[in-house]
């Protein structure tokens, strides 16, 4: 497992002995993450790599993941929908599932930490559950730029008795919450399997595995199977993109436990790539296959609706490859339009052709945009940043 000393020469010294420096004062706090799944989404992504880390500088981190059923993660997939701006039929029924599952998880999970982190609207109720004996943050990873208002007014019951709320995005802060607001960039792990560098041999090998072949340039989205990603419609891109250039396009993509719509989207997109042999749909949970794709795509598309911030975007860029995406969320933080992709409406489908397709005709605009990407990613998005970022927060909040 990766300590922080190994990240020193990506980084270099003086962050990390940022990072020691500042952890200081917090030396054997406790400190526990809650959230709703293990695997599956930049949630789980960032988790995985972050706690290690925080306990390598002397915090005492815990993860634990709240169980929930069929019928509560049903309602919070629907809740996350209306916190990005859908409609919602608020029943008691859906309340009443949302606030006994918390309940019964709090029963057999003891809090006796120096702070909790909540992550997301799943547990964000186990605050009323507990007898507050240490600082609450709650860290939001939506897209809350609109949500729906119904629900805002039921969730911020909870939020009330936050110490702290944490946002991706400064544009996500809510002026008439009287809870203090902070903006937290998620990141990426240069060292994981996903975004480490990997040799061509290992690329050609996991793309002939999986049946990809690389006599045509590829274009592809790795996103999970959700309808905000905007999915099927990149294929209607790469239809229209198709008749200028040949090229293939692969759509990978992963499910979340806490997602149930995954499986019916993904149904879905089987039938629409049926038959196509230039159009490649897989369905694996595979990191090297992720950062081979990452490595071999001419172009990646991240076509999505809303995107509380989007970490496929800055794993593209960081293995040089440019990136078109939506204008919306946090994708304009990581793509500066013009220098390492393109930012574009989601509904403008003809720019989002000629931009693939100039990305496509000109290879040295690609190499000079994967060089600014990479560089972009390293000064802004690496998950030292994010550690230090946190460690500073625990600091302020924290009663040391
Ligand atoms: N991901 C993956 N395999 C896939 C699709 C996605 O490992 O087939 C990962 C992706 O590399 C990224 C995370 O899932 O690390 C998605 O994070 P993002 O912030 O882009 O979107 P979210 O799923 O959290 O909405």
């Amino acid at each position: 497992m990766a300590s922080l000393d190994d990240y020193r020469k990506i980084v270099g010294d003086e962050i990390i002995g940022k990072i020691f420096k500042a952890a200081t004062p917090l030396l054997g706090k406790r400190v526990i993450h809650l959230n709703s799944t293990y695997q599956g989404g930049g949630v789980a992504e960032i988790l995985t790599s972050l706690i290690p880390l925080m306990n390598d500088v002397g915090i005492d981190v815990d993860w634990k993941i709240l169980h929930g059923t069929l019928d509560f993660f049903t309602i919070t997939k629907k809740f996350h929908n209306a916190l990005q701006g859908e409609k919602l039929n608020l029943s008691e029924i859906k309340k009443r599932v949302y606030m006994e599952c918390n309940e019964r998880f709090s029963v057999y999970t003891h809090i006796d930490h120096d702070c909790v982190i909540v992550h997301d609207p799943q547990p964000l109720p186990l605050v009323k559950f507990f007898r507050k004996k240490q600082p609450w943050i709650w860290r939001c990873h939506v897209d809350m730029s609109n949500p729906n208002p119904e629900l805002w007014a039921y969730l911020k019951l909870f939020i009330l008795r936050y110490n702290e709320v944490i946002l991706s995005n400064e544009n996500y802060f809510k002026q008439e919450l009287p809870v203090p607001q902070s903006c937290i960039y998620p990141s990426l792990d240069p060292l994981t399997p996903k975004n480490k560098e990997i040799s061509d041999k290992l690329i050609s090998k996991t793309l002939s595995k999986f049946k990809i072949p690389t006599d045509k340039p590829i274009i592809s989205q790795i996103s999970r199977f959700d309808k905000w990603k905007g999915t099927e419609s990149v294929i209607e891109v790469y239809e229209l993109v198709k008749r200028k250039v040949d090229c293939r396009l692969v759509l990978l993509g992963s499910m979340a436990t806490d997602d149930p719509e995954g499986p019916m989207l993904y149904e879905k997109l089987t039938r629409r790539v049926m038959d196509n042999k230039d159009l490649i749909l897989i369905a694996v949970e595979n990191q090297i296959l992720v950062n081979a794709l990452q490595r071999v795509s001419s172009v990646i598309l991240q076509k999505s609706l809303k995107e509380g911030f989007g970490l496929t975007v800055s794993e593209s860029l960081w293995k040089g490859t440019p990136v078109v995406g939506s204008c919306v969320g946090g994708i304009p933080l990581q793509i500066i339009d013009g220098k390492n992709g393109y930012l574009v409406d989601p509904k403008n489908t003809e720019e989002w052709v000629d931009r693939v397709t100039e990305i496509l005709r000109k290879p040295k605009l690609r190499s000079k945009m994967g060089d600014f990407g990479r560089e972009w990613v390293k000064k802004n998005f690496l998950i030292t940043r994010q550690l230090l970022d946190y460690i500073n927060l625990l600091q302020r909040v924290i009663n040391i």
